[in-house]
């Protein structure tokens, strides 16, 4: 057996915080392979390494000078590897980062610097060896991440060494300039490497123990959620359910190989399984319920609209040639409904308005502004019967108007539609109903 481990920001934010992270990496012989992110936040109004580096290297484009706040991020590693009592001297790898900015040698490149000294940091504290991650991580001409090409002189670099240090958010473009995944990028890179090691398990440790059935801000101290699989995750993140980056489950899911997120803080709690699929029955018959804030519903009304064929994709049209997409579209015999985002609608309104009108002659349009959509999910939905009833009767016992209900035809999900305002009130009282008295 033999894992991969990726820890977050706030896991490798101060000398203490490496303690517990090494603590965890020596427990457990079969973590070989560690993907660190930048040091994050060591209290809630500290900053990030990674954007002290964007910071940075926004006044080096300015020809401004950068000098003061690049010695403040070398302050940030020296005070770990002074609390380590390691030996290594940063100076060097300092002096070419001066020299890189001063060519402006692009955001990308700043930005994985965090990723890139942690992972020295760590490698010399751990004793294991150091694969930069440009040299074994790629992306192609467009700025897309090479999945054949990583994976190819990825393991065979792995294969090499018995224990490693990858650091994680970044890779190399054709001609070697650095490229970074997206914010949290790091999540990607370890699911990169626990692919390419052919590893058993892929650890992702943060500063919480795992999933929670709804949004703590809402919800004081949710109950947990032990397993979940791929597909009911990739909904909950969909609708704003965030701990793991989006993207971080497709290198694995293609081997099969299950997440588990843990908690640096915590390393007793077994944390969350991300799983392929599973016999094991959720504790509750929701698996987990996220929302967001801010659609828009656009109403169309035509009489006969039912019978007139292409209807639909007309209206839709109206939406694709302002380069809008659409969340949910639910339907009736003479009205046709479309949730976008309000943000994105918002300044090309009257632009998708006369489309429509253009393209689909429509009795009336109408639109309601300020809704929010929630996702109840679970795998165990499809086996219960009464689900959607009892959500509707706690909504309707909590005063909750539904604007809108769409079932996903995997009986995975039910999306329902409700004002801004209610929002929360809604969250409380599908959580109530499937967690709280289901006990
Ligand atoms: N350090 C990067 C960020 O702050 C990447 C990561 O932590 O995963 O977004």
């Amino acid at each position: 057996m033999s894992k991969v481990v990726k820890f977050g920001g706030s896991s490798l934010a101060s000398a203490e915080q490496f303690q517990k992270v090494g603590k965890i990496i020596q427990a457990d012989p079969e973590r070989r392979y560690v993907v660190p992110s930048a040091p994050g936040k060591r209290s809630k109004n500290d900053t990030k390494v990674t954007d002290m580096l964007y910071a940075c290297y926004d006044l080096a484009e300015k020809d401004q000078d950068f000098g003061a706040v690049l010695d403040q991020i070398k302050a940030r590693y020296q005070e770990i590897i002074d609390g380590l009592g390691l030996k290594l001297s940063l100076d060097k790898e300092f002096k070419t980062i001066q020299q890189r900015f001063s060519e402006k040698a692009g955001r990308d490149y700043a930005a994985s610097r965090g990723e890139y000294l942690n992972g020295i940091v760590m490698a010399d504290y751990l004793g294991f060896d150091f694969i930069d991650a440009a040299t074994v991580i790629f992306f192609d001409e467009e700025g897309n991440f090479d999945g054949d090409t990583t994976d190819r002189i990825l393991s065979e670099k792995l294969a090499e060494c018995q224990r490693a240090v990858i650091p994680g958010f970044y890779g190399a473009l054709p001609d070697g300039r650095i490229k970074t995944f997206s914010r949290g990028g790091s999540d990607v890179t370890g699911s990169i490497v626990a692919k390419a090691a052919k590893v058993d398990v892929y650890e992702n440790w943060t500063d919480v123990s795992g999933f929670m059935i709804a949004d703590p801000r809402i919800i004081a101290n949710p109950a947990g959620i032990e397993v979940i699989t791929y597909r009911e995750l990739r909904e909950l993140s969909y609708m704003g359910a965030g701990v793991l980056h989006e993207d971080a489950i497709f290198p694995v899911r293609q081997q099969g190989i299950p997440i588990n997120i843990r908690n640096t803080n915590a390393p007793e709690d077994n944390g969350t399984w991300i799983v392929g699929s599973t016999c094991q029955k959720s504790k509750y018959v929701i698996t987990g319920i996220a929302g967001k804030k801010g659609f828009c519903a656009i109403n169309i009304e035509k009489d006969k609209m039912n019978s007139e064929i292409g209807f639909g994709r007309r209206v839709l049209q109206a939406f694709e040639e302002n380069g809008i997409s659409f969340e949910h579209v639910p339907s009736g015999i003479d009205t046709m409904t479309v949730f976008v985002h309000q943000d994105e609608f918002m300044h090309k309104e009257q632009k998708v308005v006369s489309a429509i009108n253009r393209l689909t002659k429509p009795d009336t349009i109408d639109i309601e502004s300020d809704l929010a959509l929630i996702a109840v999910v679970g795998r165990g939905m499809k086996s219960t019967r009464g689900t959607a009833g009892r959500i509707f009767s706690a909504l309707a016992h909590a005063n909750v108007n539904v604007k809108m209900i769409d079932q996903g035809s995997s009986e995975l999900n039910i999306i329902i539609g409700v004002e801004n305002a209610d929002f929360e009130t809604a969250i409380k009282a599908i959580y109530d109903i499937f967690v709280l008295t289901a006990l």
